[in-house]
């Protein structure tokens, strides 16, 4: 092994089809706004089955307008978990709307149901039941949508799932995005993720309306679509600015990158089935465990995830492997313990699960093109630590 090993925990796979893709964008008529972006949506919307498709600049964008189109109001609240990045909290705090939490199932690493319908229970009585849940797919496996779904028809509320880990897994035999269980689901594009666009994200919608919304939201919410203006049009160059949005827009030059990205989707998950393979089968007998499976979901495996013994060993071997330029990671610090999040009233102690989780996660090396040499290393790392 050389010196100047460096293994991520995650990283984009580039290849020189990609390259020629972006550079054909460069050199077209159009970096932005043009067909590119369509090209991109429709083609995505092949792939998972769902034809109300918005791309966005990010997931947190993307999120935000997710959370806008679905009528999200200042007063309003967001239920979703601790263990997420800051982003699916946040873009609800963008509108003025209060954010609570709902703690994880220890072993699915997911939101709990038993706590969401327990949550649900006390929140009727007390007369703040939420407006959305957003539920996370951690590390690309489903939550229990149907079990989700059902509270959202008894206690009225709307679902957006978190996607960003998960595009390209399924639930229920069916790709994430269709919206069978929910009313909008947000994918993300970061490098990190399962597909790249540099920066960029998805928006699928269950209902035409919202679909609508939210692509005149992405715009300023302005439409140049004659059959929606309230005026008559003084001429071609005619379009309404009917209420206010942001320029939420990805770029051609971002979706070519993205198509071409999406033609390696599938071969891009049964790498990552390869090396959890690998993995288990190399960490047999070790002393940790795993995110244990939901016998309905296909996981497209954005992060491979050990759950130490404890704080200790996990903080170790954390150092250990990065002392190594092995890059391994924590996901994640409880959103609800963030100091902003602090400021607003919640506390260490609030939502237990996620902070025994947070203090003994570690995610190894996982993604595409990780070679069978780099991944045979991290694992004798692994098991010299534990020897
Ligand atoms: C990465 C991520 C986001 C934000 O995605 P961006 O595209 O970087 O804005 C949101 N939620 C989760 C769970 C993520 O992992």
């Amino acid at each position: 092994m050389s010196k100047d090993v460096h293994i991520p925990y995650g990283t984009q796979n580039i290849t020189d089809e990609d390259i020629k893709a972006v550079n054909d964008t460069l050199l077209s008529r159009y970096l932005t706004q043009g067909p590119g972006v369509e090209s991109f949506e429709s083609e995505f919307a092949n792939v998972i089955g769902n034809p109300f498709c918005v791309a966005t600049s990010s997931a947190t964008s993307g999120l935000h307008l997710a959370y806008l189109s679905l009528g999200l109001k200042p007063g309003h609240t967001v239920w979703t978990t601790p263990n997420t990045f800051v982003a699916t909290a946040n873009a609800a705090k963008y509108i003025g709307a209060e954010v609570d939490f709902v703690d994880i199932n220890p072993n699915s690493f997911c939101m709990s149901v038993k706590k969401l319908e327990e949550k649900l229970v006390q929140a009727k009585r007390d007369n703040c039941l939420p407006y959305i849940v957003t539920p996370v797919h951690f590390a690309g496996q489903s939550c229990n949508m149907k079990e989700i779904h059902k509270l959202s028809k008894k206690y009225n509320f709307k679902i957006v799932e978190d996607a960003a880990h998960a595009v390209g897994a399924s639930y229920n035999n069916k790709k994430i995005g269709n919206c069978e269980f929910s009313d909008a689901c947000v994918f993300s594009f970061h490098p990190v993720k399962i597909i790249t666009t540099g920066e960029g994200g998805l928006v699928t919608f269950k209902s035409q309306d919202h679909y609508k919304f939210c692509q005149q939201a992405l715009t300023h919410g302005i439409t140049k679509d004659p059959e929606v203006m309230t005026r008559p049009p003084d001429g071609t160059w005619h379009y309404e600015m009917q209420f206010l949005g942001f320029n939420y827009r990805i770029t051609d030059i971002q979706c070519a990158l993205g198509l071409s990205q999406l033609k390696r989707l599938e071969s891009n998950i049964r790498r990552r089935e390869e090396i959890v393979t690998t993995y288990h089968k190399e960490f047999e007998g070790l002393p940790f465990n795993y995110q244990s499976p939901n016998s309905e979901a296909r996981s497209s495996w954005h992060l491979f995830v050990i759950l130490l013994e404890n704080k200790k060993i996990r903080k170790e071997l954390y150092d250990y492997l990065r002392s190594k330029n092995i890059y391994v990671q924590v996901h994640y610090i409880p959103v609800h313990t963030q100091p902003y999040y602090i400021n607003l009233g919640f506390e260490w102690g609030d939502f237990p699960e996620s902070e025994n989780y947070y203090n003994r996660c570690l995610s190894l090396p996982m993604y595409h093109g990780l070679s069978n040499d780099d991944q045979d290393y991290v694992i004798k790392l692994i098991k010299d630590y534990f020897s």
